[in-house]
């Protein structure tokens, strides 16, 4: 089963940005494209310019529509005053399995309190948490450093961190944070693309084999990138560096699988 461990809809077609389709549509269009069976899609609770915010009942109601093709993370803002208790909703009663949080949109870093708080809730739900981690505008960087998930797992090791991006930026720090703390995984999507044919990508390829397929996710981005060739990369890079088949199918799913649902079916 191939799983693509990150993707956005919008209820708005233009509503991230007006160069993307992100009908939920256009989402099931390109894994039928793209021989994917299912995807992660997440809520945004941002407030940034070029970026419209996700609702998580948006993301229920894509969920709903398509029971067997998707599964959906909430977004909360932790600077929000009732995000607990909508972190809370999302988990229970939305059908929602997981949170996303975004240092880089949200400007709160993984390990601010707030952020701590909400990732101890979700821990509790036994629901694993994105984190965003590429390093890019609009917020300090410093609030986005990968190494800050170091901190936030020290806090919270009970804690399930999916790390976005794979560190983007800083993939050397994400290694590090992934060997210190056993419950990390790296999500490969935009900074495999990004790396390719540079040379940093021997580098980054170096850290992916370091980390290991059972706690490597694919993932594609979409609608920001194209899901067919964010898979043929990944399939392309992974093999190139020795990975087996069966490594690759952790990659392309089994992990993910395995966090979400524990010895159990998606
Ligand atoms: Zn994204």
């Amino acid at each position: 089963m191939i799983i693509d461990g990150h993707t956005h809809a919008h209820g708005d077609p233009d509503g991230l940005g007006d160069r993307y389709d992100a009908r939920i549509e256009g989402l099931v269009d390109a894994m039928d494209a793209a021989g994917v069976d299912r995807a992660l899609i997440m809520a945004e609770a941002v407030d940034v310019p070029y970026i419209k915010p996700i609702s998580n009942a948006y993301v229920a109601e894509c969920c709903e529509r398509f029971p067997d093709r998707l599964v959906g993370f909430a977004s909360v803002h932790p600077a929000h005053p009732h995000a607990e208790e909508e972190l809370h909703e999302a988990l229970t009663n939305m059908g929602l399995r997981g949170l996303k949080l975004h240092p880089r949109f949200q400007g709160v870093a993984a390990d601010d309190p707030r952020s701590v708080a909400l990732i101890r809730s979700a821990a509790e739900l036994g629901a694993p948490v994105a984190i965003d981690a590429l390093l890019w505008k609009p917020t300090p960087l410093a609030l986005q450093l990968p190494i800050r998930i170091d901190a936030l797992c020290k806090a919270v090791p009970e804690a399930k961190i999916i790390m976005n991006h794979a560190g983007g930026f800083h993939f050397l720090d994400a290694l590090a944070v992934a060997i210190a703390n056993d419950n990390v995984y790296l999500e490969l999507s935009v900074a495999l693309e990004y790396f390719h044919d540079t040379p940093f990508e021997e580098q980054f390829l170096f850290v992916l084999s370091k980390v290991g397929p059972r706690r490597l996710m694919f993932g594609s981005d979409h609608p920001q990138k194209d899901m067919k060739a964010a898979l043929e990369l990944t399939k392309r890079s992974l093999q190139r560096i020795g990975f087996s088949e069966t490594e690759l199918s952790w990659v392309m799913g089994k992990t993910l699988k395995a966090v979400l649902s524990p010895g159990d079916s998606l």
